[in-house]
């Protein structure tokens, strides 16, 4: 019996019971049974509508759903929050222990939808019913730096774990059929996210992961790389019980077609992946050990600042980052100097008198920073509005505003970072910027220093909650929250 359909069932059991008992108790509760059994039988959709929640099963990883600095964050979240909200119900998310309980869950009917970055498999498909697609990954044979690469299934000859009961072991038995030889492990404790670890860690040799989290997971994991591929382009979907109720599957179809045509599904995608796609891996190594080396001096001075001007002391450490790689002394071809790298005019309008003092710099980096957050206009959203903030920082916000005049004019949404974004490079093309108030800029710079900071950000928060779990409720000061709703 589901425990989100209707109970009629339930209550013929209890009369069925109570008949031993009493003749007086069969007479009235068989009076209940005969309301109930005649009372219409409610779809799933008028379920979900009627107790007002919606209840999913899904994993906690980065790409799918976590609570996050901000708030709960991950594309599973994000997408589960939106068709909650189109349906007018509240999100209930339940984090079963493995993919295991999640797909035998569904199957059941103990919930309404998995939303797990579930890939889209054939014997799936006889226990769950899939919708639409949202996404496309391929599986990948991953390898620590410090070992040879394999370069084919062939060379796979080391500890080998995958995760039990996924769509990796299932594409691994189907090779084993041409692959004889092919061995492997099913570890049930771990997720695919500490199945990389291990592999980072060298307590492994190999696992396999979707790409998504192979991506996502290589700039916390610098010595992770990327063997092969083991299948074609696999997509992943939401998965719904199997039952001739259509009522909720149908409205989830029609969700993931709005979500597509409105161009919202790419948004998303671009939200959660462009800036791990393009985070340039090689640097995580120096960035992490620097985090230990110069981080600490500075640490006192981010949060006073921070503190000061109501940011998130990390944010303004990754701005920092991005800017000088925490050297007091930096000074790029341009003039500009120090931990925050402000030009000779933009400190003397901060009052830093001493560009290369760490404290002054920092103190004057934040304090423009909250200037320029306090110049994005109110209806852009968090945390687009912290993007296009920092974005400012290395552009300068008349760009900013020329971007976003160009991005309502091709028709897109001037107040989203991703549609800005989109439109930043085109300030290089004389086209376009001669239409522009501040004309030309390199505007393809503040999408990558974006991009770079995201990264940063998220590496430092990981870090910090890796190195002091007693961080993992700390709330940033600036409170933003990461679903784009
Ligand atoms: N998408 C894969 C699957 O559905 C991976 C799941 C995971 O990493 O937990 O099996």
């Amino acid at each position: 019996m589901s425990d989100v359909s209707d109970k009629c069932d339930g209550l013929l059991i209890l009369v069925t019971n109570m008949r031993v008992i009493s003749g007086l108790i069969i007479v009235s509760i068989a009076l209940v049974l005969v309301l109930n059994a005649c009372a219409p039988q409610r779809t799933v959709l008028q379920q979900v509508l009627a107790m007002g929640e919606l209840k999913i099963l899904t994993r906690n990883s980065g790409t799918t759903y976590y609570e996050g600095p901000q708030g709960s964050a991950g594309l599973e979240f994000e997408l589960a929050q939106r068709f909650a909200k189109k349906l007018g119900v509240k999100l209930k998310i339940v984090v079963p222990d493995n993919l295991n309980g999640i797909l035998e869950k569904i199957s059941d009917g103990d919930a309404h939808i998995a939303a797990a970055g579930l890939t889209v498999t054939d014997e799936r498909k006889k226990q769950v019913r899939f919708s639409p697609a949202y996404q496309t990954i391929t599986q990948q044979v991953v390898y620590n730096v410090n070992s040879s690469k394999p370069k084919s299934i062939k060379q796979l000859d080391g500890a080998f774990e995958v995760l039990a009961k996924s769509a990796h072991v299932e594409q691994l038995k189907a090779l084993k059929g041409k692959h004889t030889n092919l061995n492997w492990t099913e570890n049930t404790d771990a997720d695919s996210t500490e199945l990389l670890s291990l592999v980072a860690e060298d307590l492994i040799d190999y696992t396999v992961a979707d790409s998504n989290e192979v991506a996502y997971n290589r700039r916390y994991y610098p010595k992770l790389r990327v063997a092969f591929d083991i299948t074609e382009p696999q997509e992943l979907a939401w998965a719904f019980p199997i039952t001739k109720d259509d009522s909720l599957y149908n409205e989830a179809k029609i969700f993931f077609e709005e979500l597509k045509a409105s161009g919202e599904l790419e948004r998303l995608l671009k939200n959660n992946y462009q800036h791990v796609q393009n985070y340039d891996y090689g640097g995580t190594h120096s960035y992490l050990a620097q985090i230990r080396r110069r981080l600490p001096t500075y640490l006192e001075m981010f949060k006073e600042a921070a503190d000061k001007y109501d940011l998130d002391w990390r944010l303004l450490a990754s701005v920092s980052y991005q800017e000088s790689h925490w050297r007091p002394n930096a000074v790029s071809h341009t003039g500009v100097r120090g931990m925050m790298m402000l030009t000779m005019n933009t400190a003397a309008e901060l009052g830093v008198s001493e560009r290369t003092d760490p404290y002054e710099s920092i103190m004057g980096g934040a304090k423009y920073l909250r200037k320029l957050i306090d110049k994005v206009p109110e209806n852009i959203p968090e945390p687009d509005r912290m993007w296009v903030a920092v974005a400012s920082y290395n552009v300068g916000y008349g760009h900013i505003e020329d971007a976003r005049k160009l991005a309502r004019k091709r028709g897109d949404d001037a107040n989203k970072w991703v549609d800005i974004k989109a439109t930043l490079p085109l300030l290089s093309k004389r086209k376009w910027y001669k239409q522009t108030r501040y004309g030309y800029a390199r505007g393809w710079e503040p999408v990558r220093y974006v991009e770079n900071i995201r990264s940063y950000y998220d590496i430092l928060v990981w870090h910090l909650e890796k190195e002091q779990p007693h961080l993992r409720n700390l709330r940033p000061i600036l409170a933003f929250s990461s679903n784009v709703l």
